[in-house]
């Protein structure tokens, strides 16, 4: 029992509770309780009364674990080094330091990634790797955090032929899935680079691949007007044209990006169900541009939040997402009425899991999901009302003020620090791969 919080539920009633307890049994949450109206069921945590485990949050907020529906934390070790490049420039220079990494350096990378993912809050995340997703399992059961995985690899790079292997890909995910099938933090999924370095035979077999898996396909999509133009002068079509004309958008296709896109093709979004990713700080810092998202959920349209790698954000914060997400479609609107708060943290929880298609199981505090939260210290003193306590999450909470974070009801952050690792060991880990049997 987590109790004496102020709890946002992001549920389908999206409750708000002043002070009120979480009870959790195995893993998962059984009940989302208003205190005034529930007296407690135990009173002395000994378990005697049958509750085992009693924690006082007074003075905080809890929210379900935030989900970050785009990372490549196989990257998170080139944080700093390409800063002020726009995208194509930004690819073209990243190229060389993506071909030489090898399985040892990702999983430094990864470790290094879940753990700051955690220490934000960041209880699920999407990682978009090139190959090797068992690496991403592996790392994601030993901290604890509830990771979607796959591959999205490139069969050219601006023209030039690669060597990736598809099939390859498709195999390690099917066994690593296969080995994960009981384990319920990961899933799996497979996906192509982008139109731009993907020949239209290869995105077509990347998506048969991914049915053939039973899980969703993922793209990067018309992430920035070079890309725009670059398919034009290929296929004489826009990048959503081009994706729906190869049989790529449907419910089980998750998009990635999606800043420059015509009224029509938003319809093709809104008439296949596809599914939309938002990146606003990477995108804006890469000079992308800012994606239209009022407009795209206006038309129902399922759109999450995502960080993107360190090397384009450049933090894996999730409190800071929702934060640049509001204020960039404000500044570009020039309407404070744009994009609220409460909106804010639904992208990042409850609407990011239906980014996912994981809503049934995570993305609200509501009985029957995983127990995935965090418990954020208020910024400010005394009693919240809904409209302060929304304010302080999105607007004022930073990595510091979290108190913990839960992962299927396993306290995984403790103040600011991880529960299953020592913070010298995660250093050791992140500075020598090599010594974890990884080649
Ligand atoms: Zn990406």
């Amino acid at each position: 029992v987590i109790e004496n919080a102020a709890i946002l539920t992001c549920g389908a009633d999206d409750r708000f509770v002043p002070r009120g307890r979480i009870i959790v049994e195995d893993g998962r949450i059984a009940r989302v309780e208003d205190a005034a109206a529930h007296a407690p069921e135990c009173q002395s945590g000994s378990g005697d009364d049958g509750c085992s485990q009693r924690v006082n949050a007074d003075g905080c907020i809890i929210v379900p674990g935030l989900i970050n529906c785009h990372t490549h934390l196989w990257l998170s070790l080139l944080r700093g080094r390409l800063d002020d490049l726009t995208l194509f420039p930004w690819l073209r220079a990243l190229a060389p330091h993506t071909g030489a990494l090898r399985r040892r350096e990702i999983f430094a990378a990864t470790y290094f990634g879940i753990g700051e993912s955690l220490r934000s809050g960041t209880t699920c995340l999407c990682e978009c790797c090139r190959y090797a997703p068992e690496v991403t399992a592996r790392v994601a059961v030993d901290l604890r955090c509830r990771v979607v995985v796959g591959g999205m690899p490139p069969s050219e790079w601006f023209g030039e032929p690669t060597s990736h292997d598809y099939a390859g890909l498709a195999q390690t995910t099917r066994e690593t899935a296969e080995a994960h099938r009981r384990e319920p933090l990961v899933s799996f999924w497979l996906g192509a680079h982008s139109l731009y370095n993907c020949s239209p035979a290869f995105l077509r077999e990347a998506k048969r691949q991914a049915t053939a898996l039973g899980g969703d396909f993922y793209l990067h999509l018309a992430e920035c007007r070079d890309e725009v133009d670059a398919v034009h002068a290929r296929y004489g079509r826009t990048p959503v044209q081009h994706a729906a004309d190869l049989g790529l958008l449907d419910a089980r296709t998750v998009a990635v990006h999606c800043v420059w896109l015509t009224d029509d093709d938003l319809e093709l979004f809104r008439q296949t169900g596809a599914r939309m990713v938002h990146c606003p700080v990477s995108n804006a810092k890469l000079g992308s541009g800012v994606a239209p998202v009022t407009a795209y959920r206006s038309r129902g349209i399922a759109v999450g939040l995502g960080t993107d790698s360190a090397v384009s954000n450049n933090t894996l914060s999730m409190f800071q997402e929702m934060r640049f997400a509001v204020l960039l479609q404000r500044a570009v609107t020039r309407d404070a009425g744009v994009l609220t708060a409460a909106e804010a943290l639904h992208m990042a929880t409850i609407d990011a899991a239906r980014a996912l298609g994981v809503e049934s199981q995570i993305g609200s505090l509501e009985p029957g999901k995983w127990a995935d939260f965090v418990v954020v210290r208020a910024t400010v003193p005394g009693a919240l009302t809904r409209d302060v306590a929304l304010s302080d999450v999105v607007y004022a909470a930073h990595r510091d003020d979290i108190e913990a974070v839960y992962v299927g009801g396993e306290r995984v952050v403790e103040r600011g620090r991880l529960t299953r690792i020592d913070p010298a060991d995660l250093r050791a880990r992140v500075r020598e791969g090599v010594s974890f049997g990884i080649g």
